[in-house]
């Protein structure tokens, strides 16, 4: 079970624009006229576009000079998560529920490692996950190839197989039910985001939902695949 973090678990999107901002200025010595698309992708795409759209060449040094600041802006800032975003409703219920069964869970997510586990740490809801076996915003700058690396990491770890049928992701995007398909996962996609129910159908979520409140349907939907 691999989770989305941003507009599906937890909604921040107000500070990290804010703290995207201020390490672009520091870094770059001028303010960012505008920032790359976020919703869907991973820190590292987000950081070489943005800087791209500025004629900045994203090189890898520069690259990893940007989110390292970022890194240190959300230590910095972590305070301010749990009092500036929120917990999505329904996200715990679910989380809880599927403590109970025979689910590993874990994150694939955009946001690179160390801001992923601020996030959930400031909403107490890393203790759901194994973040391990999870894949991150620096593993790649493309989504669908981070599904097979938190399996290749989940098969090292627990010593099972994981593929199509037995890994469920959770995104509010159609990069995640993008992500999910290419590689390697069935999707249940919620409407949390900025994209609506009909955009998630057309990308060809197995399940869509409004958000994450009927905990059964998204737990049936999990163990369906897992039980296959
Ligand atoms: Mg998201």
């Amino acid at each position: 079970m691999l989770w989305d973090i941003d507009h599906t678990l937890i909604s921040v999107n107000r500070l990290s624009r804010e703290l995207y901002r201020a390490v672009f200025e520091n870094l770059v010595g001028r303010s960012p006229t505008r920032l790359a698309p976020m919703a869907g992708r991973t820190e590292r795409a987000i950081t070489a576009d943005t800087l791209r759209l500025h004629g900045i060449d994203p090189t890898e040094e520069l690259v990893r000079a940007f989110t390292t600041a970022l890194g240190r802006a959300f230590d910095e800032h972590r305070h301010e998560l749990a009092e500036r975003g929120r917990e999505l409703p329904g996200a715990r219920s679910v989380l809880t529920a599927l403590a109970d069964e025979p689910v590993i869970q874990s994150v694939l997510t955009g946001n690179m490692e160390q801001i992923a586990r601020h996030k959930l740490v400031a909403f107490d809801l890393d203790g759901y996950v194994d973040l391990s076996v999870g894949a991150f915003g620096m593993d790649g700058a493309e989504r669908p190839p981070l599904v097979r690396l938190a399996q290749t990491r989940a098969e090292a770890k627990y010593g099972e197989r994981f593929d199509a049928r037995s890994t469920v992701l959770i995104g509010d995007t159609p990069h995640d039910v993008l992500a999910g398909h290419e590689g390697g996962a069935r999707v249940v996609a919620v409407a949390t985001g900025t994209s609506d129910e009909a955009a998630l159908r057309a990308a060809g979520a197995e399940l869509v939902l409004p958000d994450l409140t009927d905990t059964e349907a998204v737990v049936q939907a999990v163990l369906g695949v897992t039980r296959r």
